[in-house]
């Protein structure tokens, strides 16, 4: 496996693979890499005759110092993973190699789907998602770009995004992968201690609560048992626990008529916040 460092090195390398015709596959990540990700690569690799990596933990959409200073940085265990499962190019550029000025002014405008749940509680965050994501699809101009349904919210402001400024590029969802209890598999778990790794699944268990009242109960009365649910669990503080449309991921209110809807919470487990989602086919509960 290749690994750049650089910016100059990696369109070189990119703009050589397009001239012999190579389709690229791209998994842009923050690292720290776990099961979740390598599902994402390996798909790349069996879908594209060239897979690239990117390990960068964005400054930008970060909206807390705390979070973006703690983040986990793997990048010689993430090597070995990548290599594991036939990366070709590992880029993990430095951050003033990706913003040689120190600010960027460019903002971008989600209207309405930037206006819930992440968006609405991590101001910026989803401007920083963009400012990146735009940066790594010219720089490694992929056919396909693989994403976690994990992050929900992200795919849908990435796919208005690649819609917006024409990116040629497939946008890959895959489903989210699970610790066998159930919590969803983050690279922020493991700054999780004992007691809080334990307490975790129940975020997992609240939207399986939600899910089972879908049918018997109205929204507001799902959403106050969840609240109830969570708040007892010590170390667990509920941030947001919404229904939405899993497209415009704006809140359900009633779910009669509805066929699919996406519960969606975040929450601190301790001082690491996490989320969660579940896609649910209201036929099928
Ligand atoms: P991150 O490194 O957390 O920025 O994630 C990089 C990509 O992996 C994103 O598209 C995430 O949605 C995806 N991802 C992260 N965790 C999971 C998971 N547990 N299951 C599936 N995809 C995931």
């Amino acid at each position: 496996m290749e690994v750049i460092k650089q910016v100059h090195t990696i369109r070189e390398r990119v703009q050589a693979l397009r001239c012999s015709g190579k389709t690229i596959g791209f998994v842009p990540t923050m690292g720290a890499l776990h099961q979740g990700h390598l599902q994402l690569l390996n798909a790349s690799a069996q879908q594209n005759d060239v897979t690239i990596c990117s390990i960068f933990v964005n400054p930008t959409q970060f909206n807390n110092p705390d979070d973006y200073k703690l983040y986990p940085r793997t990048l010689d265990q993430d090597t070995e993973l990548l290599q594991a499962v036939n990366c070709d190019i590992l880029f993990a550029p430095a951050a003033e190699e990706v913003y040689p000025q120190q600010h960027t002014l460019l903002q971008f405008s989600f209207g309405a789907l930037e206006a819930v749940m992440e968006g609405a509680h991590r101001p910026g965050h989803f401007n920083g998602v963009a400012i990146i994501v735009s940066k790594l699809f010219h720089l490694v101009q992929p056919h396909r770009a693989y994403f976690g349904q994990k992050d929900l919210q992200q795919v849908a402001i990435v796919r208005q995004l690649v819609h917006a400024l024409s990116f040629d590029v497939k946008l890959v969802c895959f489903p989210t992968v699970r610790e066998e209890d159930g919590l969803a598999m983050s690279s922020r778990n493991t700054r999780l201690n004992a007691a809080q790794r334990q307490a975790a699944p129940n975020l997992y268990k609240a939207l399986k609560l939600a899910e089972a009242q879908l049918k018997q109960k109205e929204v507001p009365a799902i959403k106050a048992d969840v609240v109830a649910y969570l708040s007892q669990v010590e170390g667990v503080a509920l941030e947001y626990f919404e229904v939405a449309d899993p497209a415009t991921l704006q809140p359900v209110e009633d779910v009669r008529g509805v066929q699919e809807v996406a519960l969606c919470l975040a929450a601190a487990v301790g001082p690491v916040r996490l989320i969660d989602n579940m896609l649910v086919n209201l036929n099928e509960v």
